[in-house]
């Protein structure tokens, strides 16, 4: 991305009465983030420390923000410039931004879809948000979907079911569902042998009742890399995979997650072929 401030987006009057003119660089040059963010006397204290987060956030997927930022790293910016009537100004949305850490390029472009929704992609338009199998194992059929409340075959009991269960010969590759770290590899209860794999911000996937586990904690994995091998163990009635997907400990419909990241990258890539 050449440094010209040359995404212009013209937006109706918003609810907070701020007109959103034309888009502008927020920021040029190989600096500290935070401190250039804070330099920037145009805007509000409150607005610096967002674009800040907004950055963090756009790459968190690419960077590790606690630990690979050095000083000579560089970042630019284009944000939406909001200027209401008496004059004040406000930054708006971030629609692009580079940055180059340890010698690496990063680039982002905010996409909007036809939908609404709106995500970042490289130049390649490829998601930020990288890829995830949609399916992390080699499965004959789907033998239980999440559901709020089902019989549990062993337990006899009503139990909630926070994830999903492909059934496999014993022996099949579990493969991790997208790029990330190894967090846990143990022997748990009625998981049985269970892997997790850590994606950042704050999203883990878990694989459970394995015959045995490919990975040591702490190991990076690749999308598609066998983590652990389809089983039996723990509290399971047959060879099957059951598969949890968690943002911030929270238990997500794995199919709907998994599908939407999928299509965040579809629908930009028939995008791409319109222009
Ligand atoms: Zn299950």
């Amino acid at each position: 991305m050449n440094a010209k401030p040359t995404i212009a987006q013209r937006r109706g009057e918003g609810a907070s009465g701020f007109i959103a003119t034309r888009a502008r660089q927020v920021l040029s040059e190989a600096v500290d983030l935070l401190e250039r963010v804070v330099d920037d006397t145009l805007l509000a204290p409150e607005d610096r420390v967002r674009l800040a987060w907004d950055l963090a956030d756009i790459f968190a997927w690419q960077v590790d923000f606690s630990r690979d930022i050095r000083s000579g790293d560089s970042f630019r910016v284009v944000a939406e410039r909001l200027v209401s009537e008496d004059g004040e100004v406000r930054f708006g949305r971030v629609l692009a931004g580079d940055m180059v850490i340890g010698g690496l390029g990063y680039t982002a472009y905010r996409w909007t879809s036809a939908d609404g929704s709106s995500g970042f992609y490289d130049a390649e338009g490829r998601s930020l948000r990288r890829a995830f199998l949609l399916a992390p194992v080699q499965f004959r059929r789907i033998s239980s979907r999440m559901s709020s409340g089902r019989l549990h075959p062993i337990l006899g009991i009503v139990r909630k079911h926070e994830g999903i269960d492909f059934a496999a010969d014993a022996g099949t590759p579990v493969m991790a569902a997208g790029d990330g770290v190894v967090a846990r590899r143990e022997w748990s209860g009625g998981y049985g042998n269970l892997v997790e794999v850590d994606h950042g911000s704050g999203l883990i996937t878990r694989y459970a009742h394995a015959s045995k586990i490919l990975v040591k904690q702490g190991d990076l994995v690749k999308r598609g890399q066998p983590v652990a091998q389809v089983g039996n163990s723990g509290r399971s009635t047959g060879p099957h995979l059951h598969f949890e997907v968690l943002v911030d400990g929270v238990p997500q419909n794995p199919t709907r997650f998994l599908a939407g990241r999928a299509n965040e990258a579809k629908a930009l890539a028939g995008a791409t072929r319109r222009r």
